[in-house]
């Protein structure tokens, strides 16, 4: 039995898992002291779009409230590069879109309401594992063969976004772009595009990506429409699927598995994975269990609930994201159109037989 008082428990990562776990756990009474190595408001690379949420979750989390002026997408619609529509679809349970700037921020003000201790600006290392929950998001370091990153995510909000839907996919010749509406009537634009581009100079930024991989309808649609200050960010981090473990470190999140975007399930399971935290958390401080075996139980119940979709969508991901969809997007859209229910779950990453929670 470890020596180190139990509380507080300590969250590195202020993103949407370290927060749901920090406000669960404030919630039940547990102090926490929150590590995040930016300060908020700020923008982050997202589609911002909250697809296989499980129903109850944020009630669950006690957050369903923040969600109040989130736009409910109630339907979909696909592209072909040169702008054809050629799937349209009611999403089978509507999904949100809500910005991360302001949902973070109100998670954050959520958690210090109920007494929970954020410090900002502090990038924390691990020193140590026991009573450490690592919320840290997508991987900083390179892959293990140091293979240097084929991708970028960039990400832009947009005002006057004439859109006859709430979500859109843009089909890319080795790219892809999601439009969805957000609060306060913006508009996302989120995409996946070769780092090619950028290195060879074809593209330096949004509208020329989108020139690179043949999105020219796209970026003539965007044109007389005003990008929200501040609203552009990039990444290049990805490492889908689980993610290395470490013996004895907790990590939840795109920390612990990381679905390929598209899917939009990334926040869901986010959250998901915060609320599966909380329990052996609890029962860790009520000393029913230790470090080790709270560590193992959060990896048991998360990828139990996950594994499969993010296997799935991992499967389906190089198809979307090499541009092969985009070249038979006439078939495509035809299995599309036929066989909806059961072509359309694997839009989303879910494997057929995904057991209910
Ligand atoms: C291009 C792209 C588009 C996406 N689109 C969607 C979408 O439409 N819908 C969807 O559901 N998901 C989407 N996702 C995925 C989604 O953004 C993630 O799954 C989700 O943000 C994961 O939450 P998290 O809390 O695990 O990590 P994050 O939200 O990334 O938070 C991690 C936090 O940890 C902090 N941090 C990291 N290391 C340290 C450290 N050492 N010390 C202190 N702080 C640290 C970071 O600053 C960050 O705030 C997308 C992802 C990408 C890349």
């Amino acid at each position: 039995m470890s020596s180190l008082p139990r509380q507080p428990i300590t969250i590195v990562g202020g993103g949407l898992s370290g927060l749901a776990l920090a406000i669960v756990l404030q919630r039940r009474g547990i102090l926490v002291e929150l590590f995040e190595s930016h300060t908020y408001p700020h923008h982050r690379v997202c589609g911002e779009f909250i697809s296989g949420l499980r129903p109850g979750l944020l009630d669950d989390l006690g957050i369903a409230d923040l969600f109040h002026d989130a736009h409910h997408h109630q339907t979909t619609r696909w592209f072909s590069p040169d702008g054809t529509s050629f799937h349209h679809l009611k999403i089978p349970r509507p999904a949100l879109g809500i910005s991360r700037y302001t949902l973070d921020t109100r998670l954050l003000e959520r958690f210090t309401q109920l007494g929970g201790t954020f410090i900002p600006n502090r990038w924390k290392d691990h020193d140590r594992l026991e009573k450490v929950v690592y919320a840290t998001g997508r991987r900083h370091t390179k892959t293990k063969t140091n293979t240097p990153p084929q991708w970028i995510g960039l990400k832009m909000h947009i005002r006057n976004f004439d859109s006859g839907s709430d979500l859109e996919m843009h089909l890319g010749d080795g790219g892809y772009v999601g439009a969805s509406a957000v609060e306060n009537g913006a508009t996302n634009l989120c995409g996946l595009f070769p780092i090619a581009a950028f290195k060879q100079g074809t593209a330096k930024n949004f509208e020329s990506a989108l020139d690179a991989v043949g999105l020219q309808p796209l970026r003539e649609r965007i044109r007389s429409c005003e990008v929200v200050s501040g609203s552009r960010c990039g990444t290049t981090h990805f490492h889908q699927g689980q993610q290395p473990l470490i013996k004895n470190k907790c990590t939840l999140g795109d920390a612990l598995q990381q679905i390929p975007p598209f899917t939009g399930h990334g926040m869901a399971m986010a959250l998901e994975s915060a609320w599966l935290t909380a329990d052996p958390i609890t029962h860790y401080l009520a000393e029913e269990l230790t470090w080790p075996q709270t560590v193992s139980e959060v990896r048991k119940v998360i990828l139990k609930q996950h594994s499969s979709r993010v296997r799935m969508a991992c499967l389906l991901h190089p198809f979307i994201s090499h541009g092969i969809l985009s070249r038979c997007w006439r078939p495509f859209g035809f299995l599309l159109n036929h066989l909806p229910e059961r072509v359309t779950p694997l839009l989303w990453g879910e494997a057929l037989r995904a057991k209910p929670l």
